[in-house]
């Protein structure tokens, strides 16, 4: 369950200066990576930590490793999530994994709409939205993934992309989707690449995103965790994180090293503290 926290941090909204209650939080997206072995190996380093009180972290295995971490998190402060689910809850589509199923093997979380499931498996906003849906439906939280390609930043085109992926699941769902969600923004051209969006680029479309959803309900807007991601390491994770609408990150390659991952979650802990 994620609590919010309750030291404060400042946002800007249209309205002004605001109020927000947000804890850091640190997610590993492990993507189809490792071995029965390695990941609970993995998973055991990290768990010994340390892992910082006041931030959330999250571990995204591939399907099938669920429930093997799911044994080395059990009772500890790591969370266990899941890259993906089905639109469905049931029924004849083979090879899919319904939310309602990783809630049983003790997922809290799921990303939803990650670049590679857009780009590579044709997932388009409105596929992505009704997924944030069924995974709010099975008691779980979306990790809602948006972001742009070099080509559109390049056109000038950031606000309209990262605005249409918001808006499939605001039409969907409403403002009200968004009280029990995640946002990561992840510029498809920093992800895997090693090229990272400088913290004022990353810290203007999280500041774009939290002023789109502020103008529907600004308790909602201030307490919403926005997650970067793209090539976060533990050299640059500090930057990024000590930005004011930055609350943290997804993180890929580096998370499938547990000292750096330790590290990025020590970064997110100090950014807190600041
Ligand atoms: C990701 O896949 O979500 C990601 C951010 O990867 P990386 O950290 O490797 O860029």
């Amino acid at each position: 369950m994620v609590v919010l926290g309750i030291l404060p941090r400042f946002s800007s909204t249209k309205k002004g200066f605001i109020l927000a209650k947000r804890r850091p939080f640190v997610a590993g997206n492990w993507k189809l990576n490792g071995t029965r072995q390695s990941v609970v190996e993995l998973a055991s380093t990290i768990c010994v930590g340390p892992i910082p009180e006041n931030i959330d972290v999250l571990l995204c295995p591939s399907a099938v490793h669920i429930g093997d971490v799911l044994g080395v998190v059990g009772n500890s402060a790591v969370h266990l999530g899941a890259q993906n689910c089905a639109l469905h809850k049931a029924g004849a589509f083979t090879g899919e994994v319904a939310a309602d199923m990783l809630a049983e093997f003790g997922c809290e979380y799921v990303i939803v709409g990650h670049s590679e499931r857009r780009a590579l498996f044709g997932e388009d906003s409105a596929h992505v939205a009704g997924k944030c849906v069924a995974v709010q439906q099975a008691g779980l939280i979306p990790i809602l993934c948006v972001g742009e390609t070099l080509e559109e930043r390049q056109a000038g085109q950031v606000d309209s992309v990262i605005g249409e992926q918001l808006d499939a699941l605001l039409s969907l769902a409403g403002v009200a989707a968004f009280s029990r969600l995640v946002v990561a923004y992840e510029p498809v051209w920093a992800i895997g690449t090693g090229e990272t969006a400088s913290p004022e680029q990353a810290q203007a479309v999280h500041a774009l995103i939290r002023e789109k959803i502020a103008k529907l309900d600004s308790d909602i807007a201030s307490s919403l965790q926005i997650l970067y991601g793209g090539s976060v390491k533990p050299d640059n994770a500090s930057t990024l994180f000590s930005q004011q609408d930055i609350d943290g990150g997804l993180i890929g390659g580096a998370a499938l090293d547990a000292e750096s991952f330790l590290t990025i979650c020590a970064a997110a802990e100090l950014s807190e503290a600041s």
